[in-house]
C-alpha cells in the first residue's frame, strides 16, 4: 500500500463518527460552536433555528435549543463530545418554538433557564398551543416540554463561565416582546437571535413591533462596527452592518408601502396579497411569510 492511500485511509477513520442523534456544530469563534439551521416553516420542517453553545474555562452556556426534545438532546450530545464542564446556563433568546422547544433535554444537566423578563407571560400564554400544533405536525413534544426560566433579564445581565464573560441584554418590543441577545465579550460575537435574519426574509412575530424592531436595528447599527453578529436564522456569522441595513430596507420599505394602503382607506383583505410583492420576492422564503408580516404590519399601524 503506498503512501498516499495510507494517508487516504487515516484520515477518513480518525475523523469523530457522530452517533446518529448528534448535532454537527462549526466553531465560529474559539469555544463558541454552532449549528446553522435549515431554511423552513416552523412545526413543517426540523431543525430550523440556529442553535449553539459557548464553553468557557468552567462552564458551559447553551443559546437557543431547537424545536424539539430531539433537537435538544442532538446539541446536548454534540456539546459532551467537546467537554464534560458544567452546563449552567441555557439562554432562551425567545418564546418561538423552534428556538426553545429542545429545553427540556438540557433540565438533567441541572442547568439554569433564562431569558427576558416577559418570557414567562409569553410561554404561559402561547405555550399550549405551540405544543398542540407540534403534536399536529407529528413532534414529540408535550407540555412536560415546557421550561420556563429560572432567572429572567429586565435590562443587562452578566454570567461568568469562567475567563468568560457574557452580557444578555432585553431588548424592547421587536421580533417579539421577550428578545433577548448575548453578547460574548472574549470574541466580540453577539447572538441577535430572530433580531437578524440573514439571507432569509426577516419574519415578524405576533406580539412584535414594527416601529419597536426598526428602534431596535437602529440601535445596534450605532454599536461597535467591528462587533461578528450571529443570526437566528441564515448563515452563521453575518457582516453585521450590511445584513442590517438589508433587514431594515426591508422593513422600512413595507412599513411605508403598508401606511400609504392604510392612507387610502384601501382594505388589508387586498393589501396582503400585493403590498411589497415585487421588494419581498428578492428574499428567500418570501413566499412563506411575507404576506403573514403585511397582515402584522397592518395590525400594528392602523391603529397610529
Ligand atoms: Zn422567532
Amino acid at each position: 500500500m503506498n503512501r498516499s492511500v495510507l494517508l487516504l485511509l487515516s484520515l477518513c477513520c480518525l475523523q469523530p463518527v457522530l452517533a446518529a442523534n448528534c448535532q454537527p456544530v462549526e466553531a465560529i469563534q474559539p469555544g463558541f460552536y454552532a449549528r446553522q439551521g435549515q431554511d423552513g416553516v416552523v412545526f413543517d420542517t426540523q431543525n430550523i433555528a440556529n442553535t449553539g453553545f459557548i464553553i468557557g474555562s468552567q462552564a458551559v452556556a447553551v443559546i437557543d435549543t431547537g424545536g424539539s426534545p430531539e433537537e435538544g438532546a442532538a446539541l446536548l450530545c454534540a456539546i459532551r463530545q467537546l467537554t464534560d464542564l458544567p452546563i449552567r446556563y441555557v439562554i432562551n433568546t425567545h418564546v418561538h418554538p423552534d428556538h426553545l422547544f429542545g429545553n427540556s433535554a438540557f433540565r438533567a444537566e441541572g442547568a439554569s433557564f433564562i431569558g427576558h423578563s416577559n418570557l414567562p407571560r409569553a410561554l404561559a400564554l402561547l405555550g399550549e398551543t405551540y405544543v398542540e400544533r407540534a403534536q399536529a405536525a407529528g413532534l414529540k413534544v408535550t407540555t412536560d416540554d415546557l421550561v420556563p426560566p429560572d432567572q429572567t433579564v429586565e435590562g443587562s445581565l452578566t454570567l461568568d463561565l469562567g475567563e468568560r464573560r457574557l452580557r444578555l441584554d432585553a431588548v424592547g418590543q421587536s421580533h417579539t416582546d421577550n428578545d433577548l441577545t448575548v453578547l460574548d465579550e472574549k470574541t466580540n460575537t453577539r447572538w441577535l437571535g430572530d433580531l437578524l435574519f440573514h439571507q432569509h426574509i426577516p419574519v415578524m412575530g405576533g406580539s412584535g413591533s414594527v416601529n419597536g424592531w426598526l428602534e431596535t436595528i437602529q440601535t445596534l447599527e450605532t454599536q461597535d462596527a467591528d462587533e461578528h453578529l450571529i443570526p437566528g436564522h441564515g448563515p452563521l456569522q453575518a457582516a453585521a452592518l450590511p445584513a442590517l441595513e438589508a433587514e431594515r430596507g426591508y422593513f422600512e420599505h413595507m412599513r411605508a408601502a403598508v401606511r400609504a394602503w392604510l392612507q387610502a382607506d384601501k382594505p388589508l383583505a387586498e393589501g396582503v396579497d400585493s403590498i411589497g410583492q415585487q421588494e419581498a420576492a428578492a428574499w428567500p422564503m418570501a413566499q412563506e411569510y411575507h404576506k403573514r408580516n403585511i397582515s402584522y404590519l397592518y395590525s400594528e399601524l392602523e391603529w397610529e
